[in-house]
């Protein structure tokens, strides 16, 4: 039943609305905005699809030409180049992993592979305790560090094995991305998303807020739980039940949690957050998955983050929501 949810959901209907989708990073990307001329709008599609492109060459794990998948082979100490797109989003993913304890990690990199969520196949039995620790052994964020310099910026490892996963923000920082090239094109009045990670400025074309909407967790198609305006703001949901598989029969989850070295198994559903950016957005999402949902409510009540879970009780669904989520709620229009 939960495997029919769709967690975020952008309103962009109101007449005048253009929408330009297409595909990136093994998901999908929408932009919308007021109506364009028909050249403007091909032109505008291209340059989006170019920039998601590149953004896909330089992060993924998947792609072995790519500039992160280099980093990961190479087996060294020497501080190797980076663009700045890069140093931010390891700089942003180091920040969040210390304050959430290690809970988002993206070294767990063998761990992923471990337990088939990654470029390798999936596991055939459950990895026992020594597979994991050995996997554990090849990760933790205190063996990766950003260098900041005049000429440029570097990453440096000091375990040769260690390899670096930003599978969990890249749909983030490609939506920050997104919103950037918006503004370099002149266009003030955005909604953008790429897979679940949602950024919107302005007003939709009707000169209302863009609404982004938070599905229920129940049978019903398009139950809608909440509505917010970002108001400039990213949005994102990591949830428990998307991406998983069945293994001797239990259902493995792909957020794994780092201390234990297994995948997640609690009663939070999902955990949305709104960040200044996206990429925060889907950073602390990850992270409070993994914390479950009394330690994800402190966290965020000490970080003074913008919160919204969903949990499993029983049969019935119950949502929490931090004061800050609480002023992006707008009513039903
Ligand atoms: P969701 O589908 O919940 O939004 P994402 O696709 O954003 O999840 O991220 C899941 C991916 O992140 C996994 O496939 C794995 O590559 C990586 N990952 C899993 N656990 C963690 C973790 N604790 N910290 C960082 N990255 C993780
Ligand atoms: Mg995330």
């Amino acid at each position: 039943m939960l495997l029919a949810l769709l967690t975020l959901s952008a309103c962009d209907n109101a007449p005048g609305t253009q929408v330009l989708e297409g595909k990136t990073m093994g998901t999908q990307w929408r932009v919308s905005v007021a109506a364009l001329e028909p050249p403007r709008a091909a032109q505008l599609r291209q340059r989006i699809q170019q920039q998601l492109d590149a953004d896909d060459h330089n992060l993924s794990t998947w792609k072995a030409d790519s500039v992160l998948s280099r980093f990961n082979r190479y087996q060294g100490s020497a501080p190797q180049p980076v663009d700045a797109g890069m140093a931010d989003i390891v700089t942003v993913a180091l920040r969040i992993g210390q304050k959430t304890g290690g809970a988002m990690d993206i070294t767990l990199g063998p761990l992923v592979n471990l337990w088939g969520f990654g470029p390798t196949k999936q596991p055939v039995h459950t990895p026992d305790a020594a597979q994991i620790a050995a996997a554990r052994a090849q990760t933790g964020l205190q063996h990766l560090r950003v260098i900041q310099g005049v000429a440029g910026q570097w990453l440096q490892k000091d375990l040769p094995t260690l390899s670096v996963d930003l599978s969990t923000l890249g749909e983030g920082y490609a939506t920050d991305h997104l919103a950037r090239l918006m503004e370099q094109e002149g266009i003030r009045d955005y909604l953008v998303s790429v897979g679940g990670a949602v950024l919107s400025r302005g007003k939709n074309p009707q000169g209302r807020p863009w609404r982004v909407a938070i599905q229920k967790p129940t049978d019903r198609e398009n139950a809608v739980q909440a509505l917010v305006d970002l108001q400039g703001h990213g949005i994102s949901t990591a949830g428990s039940y998307r991406n998983y598989y069945e293994l001797d029969g239990k259902r493995i989850s792909h957020v794994i949690d780092p201390l234990s070295g297994r995948p997640i198994e609690h009663k939070l559903v999902s955990a949305t957050v709104i960040a200044p950016t996206a990429l925060e957005a889907d950073g602390w999402d990850t992270g409070l998955m993994v914390l479950g949902s009394e330690k994800a409510q402190a966290l965020a009540l000490k970080e003074q983050l913008a919160v919204y879970l969903i949990s499993k009780e029983g049969d019935r669904f119950v949502s929490w929501m931090s004061p800050q989520f609480a002023a992006f709620l707008i009513g039903d229009e």
